[in-house]
């Protein structure tokens, strides 16, 4: 039977992503692959879906809402990974599985005000780690603060109904590939390791790592990475830029 190039990518990629962790002395099953497709149609998804790749990533709310009608059917678990406006909070609270990008109070505000009734939504806060002027993410000298401002203004806990804080996230500069990106997982970790110590919270996952670089970020503690490229392929055009 013949595998269609999009199964043997996946698959190289499982493959990879396993070798890393064994490598890295981790427990087997400690990464979870979220599957970036962005830009790639819904079919693509189902085809993975069918295989048992379960975790999805996208970064248009607008586009990730269309392929989550289209795919109804389908058991899946929907990361958004890219920057959300404040007004798209209603289309953000309880439609996905885990928000990665949550990097502000006024956001937070927002998916508590949409959030139904008794319903929670995990996010992660995101690290603006290359303090970067055009990324978004806290930056790691406001990451304390934007703690403090959701603990103490109750819009975030870490378990009960409501916003739930799991655990944070980076984008780190495409300075290069592999090893570059390395000091910044680094970083990522050791600031989540101070979080918990500091406000004695229990914080999980680290999503960190692409198609370039997600072996490091296995080697470094990142418990889901986020691959489009090795998996769909090249994006279209309008794709490219993150
Ligand atoms: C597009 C994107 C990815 C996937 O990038 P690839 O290089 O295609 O693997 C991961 N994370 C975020 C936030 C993205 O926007």
């Amino acid at each position: 039977m013949n595998m269609t190039l999009l199964e043997e990518r996946w698959r190289g990629v499982l493959d990879n992503m396993a070798e890393a962790v064994k490598r890295a002395g981790r427990r087997e099953g400690s990464v979870r692959l979220v599957a970036v497709s962005k830009f790639h149609p819904a079919s693509d998804i189902a085809e993975l879906c069918r295989l048992g790749q379960k975790d999805f990533g996208e970064n248009y709310i607008q586009e990730a809402r269309a392929k989550q009608e289209e795919l109804a059917g389908l058991d899946i678990r929907w990361h958004a990974i890219g920057p959300v406006q404040t007004n798209k909070a209603r289309d953000v609270a309880g439609h996905f599985s885990l928000l990665h990008t949550l990097d502000r109070v006024d956001l937070a505000r927002a998916l508590v005000r949409r959030l139904p009734e008794g319903a929670s939504q995990d996010v992660l806060i995101q690290v603006n780690v290359g303090e970067e002027p055009q990324k978004s993410g806290v930056l790691p000298a406001a990451l304390p603060p934007l703690f403090d401002a959701l603990l103490s203004g109750g819009l975030i806990s870490t378990e009960g109904p409501g916003i739930r804080v799991r655990g944070l996230m980076c984008l780190p500069p495409r300075c290069g590939e592999g090893e570059e990106a390395r000091p910044y997982f680094v970083m990522l970790r050791r600031l989540r390791d101070d979080m918990e110590k500091r406000f004695g919270l229990s914080l999980p996952e680290l999503s960190m790592g692409m198609s370039g670089d997600y072996r490091e970020a296995v080697a470094e503690g990142a418990t889901l990475i986020r691959v489009g490229t090795d998996i769909f392929g090249p994006r279209p055009v309008k794709g490219q830029t993150l």
